[in-house]
Parts: structure tokens; C-alpha cells; sequence
């Protein structure tokens, strides 16, 4: 259990270096956490401590309600939602969220980015939709983010006036997600600036995700 705890925080610790690195956070907005494997616990950011300022023993670990169990500071002000995710998907092992801008702007306009290239079908499985308002600091978020997915490919989800939450099998997962919908987002956003954009049939869109999720990549690759 012990090296189970440490090797989340080391792993939550080293994801987040993606996040400015990819341009998707500004100063400390944003945050990534994982659940820790065999317990009903998760890693997940310290509120307010800037990037660079990160370290593995500054980790928060939170049980499944987001009550802090160990480490320094108080865990990120979205940890309740967080911990509703894991509560409720137990096939979600990692979450990221992010005010990254292009995402964000179709967040802040309440509309779904439109399933209308091959790279969003592979990654998204369909449009990437729009989750409710809610209000930051208990569960409610967590609660938008599990209704809207529920039935959906996306492992992303634009919440609707604040920003992105995107889901994984593993944190891992879940970062390369924050980084897939800002760069469709910003895509998307280039092609409308010079007229309409075509939707994918929903059977190409299935095939396409099919192939992308089952055959694409190295055997075994995570
Ligand atoms: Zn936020």
C-alpha cells in the first residue's frame, strides 16, 4: 500500500509538468489526479502551489470523498468532484482538468465540438460534449462530468462556462485527453473562422473509433 501511495504521488507530480508544458493552464488553475490501485484513495494536486514549486511529497492523498488522509497542504478546491468521479466510475483511474483556451472558449459558448475530422472520431468517439453549470468546491461538478459522460465515447468534457475535465483509464490517459480536445478544439475553431464545418457519418465515426482504439499503436502501449 505504501508503495502503491508513493508511486501515485511521484507519477501525479511528474503528469502535471504536461499541463504548462502544453500550454493549458495558466499560473495554478488546473490539476491531475489518480486513483491509488487496490484502495479507495486518490492523489490528486495541492490547491494554490505553482508548477514548478511541485514536488512528489507535496502530493495531497484524499480518500474517495475527498477528505484529506496525508500531505502538507489542502488538496486542490476540485477534489469533491474529482472524488465523485472515482465513486462512480470505477473503470476512471485518473482525471485532469484544465482551463486550456481554445477548449474553453467552445465551453464558454456552451457548444460541442462537432465530431468533423478523423483525429476527433479516433479520439473522442463522437462530438465532445457539453456538461452543466455548476458551482466550484463540492460535488457538483463531479456529478455534471459523470451525467454527460454516461453512454459517451469522449473521455472529455466541456463544462459549461468554466472549463474542461477530461477522464482515463489511467492519469496518463487522461492528460493525453486534455492535451487531444484543446488541439481539436483549436482545429476546429481555425476551420469555422472561414466557413462550415461537415460532421463525420456515424458509421465512419464508429469505424474510426474502433480501429483507433483496438488496433492502432504498439501492442501494449499505454
Ligand atoms: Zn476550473
Amino acid at each position: 500500500m505504501r508503495a502503491a501511495v508513493e508511486a501515485a504521488k511521484a507519477d501525479v507530480c511528474a503528469l502535471h509538468a504536461y499541463l504548462p508544458a502544453a500550454e493549458l493552464v495558466a499560473w495554478t488553475s488546473g490539476n491531475v489526479s489518480a486513483r491509488v490501485p487496490g484502495a479507495d484513495l486518490m492523489v490528486i494536486k495541492p490547491s494554490g502551489l505553482e508548477y514548478a514549486d511541485l514536488t512528489p511529497a507535496s502530493m495531497v492523498v484524499c480518500d474517495l470523498y475527498g477528505n484529506r488522509v496525508e500531505g502538507d497542504y489542502a488538496p486542490s478546491s476540485d477534489t469533491g468532484s474529482h472524488a465523485y468521479v472515482y465513486r462512480h466510475r470505477p473503470d476512471v483511474n485518473g482525471v485532469v482538468h484544465t482551463h486550456s483556451p481554445y477548449a474553453t472558449s467552445w465551453a464558454a459558448r456552451a457548444e460541442a465540438i462537432p465530431c468533423c475530422l478523423t483525429a476527433i472520431a479516433d479520439e473522442f468517439g463522437g462530438d465532445i460534449p457539453v456538461g452543466p453549470f455548476a458551482l466550484i468546491g463540492d460535488e457538483a461538478i463531479g456529478e455534471g462530468i459523470v451525467e454527460t459522460l454516461e453512454g459517451s465515447n469522449s473521455p472529455a468534457v466541456l463544462m459549461r462556462n468554466h472549463g474542461v475535465f477530461t477522464i482515463g483509464a489511467s492519469a496518463r490517459a487522461a492528460v493525453k485527453a486534455a492535451v487531444m480536445v484543446e488541439d481539436a478544439a483549436r482545429t476546429v475553431h481555425l476551420a469555422r473562422l472561414l466557413g462550415p464545418v461537415t460532421r463525420l457519418d456515424d458509421a465512419d465515426i464508429a469505424s474510426l473509433h474502433d480501429r483507433y482504439t483496438n488496433v492502432y499503436g504498439q501492442k501494449g502501449a499505454k
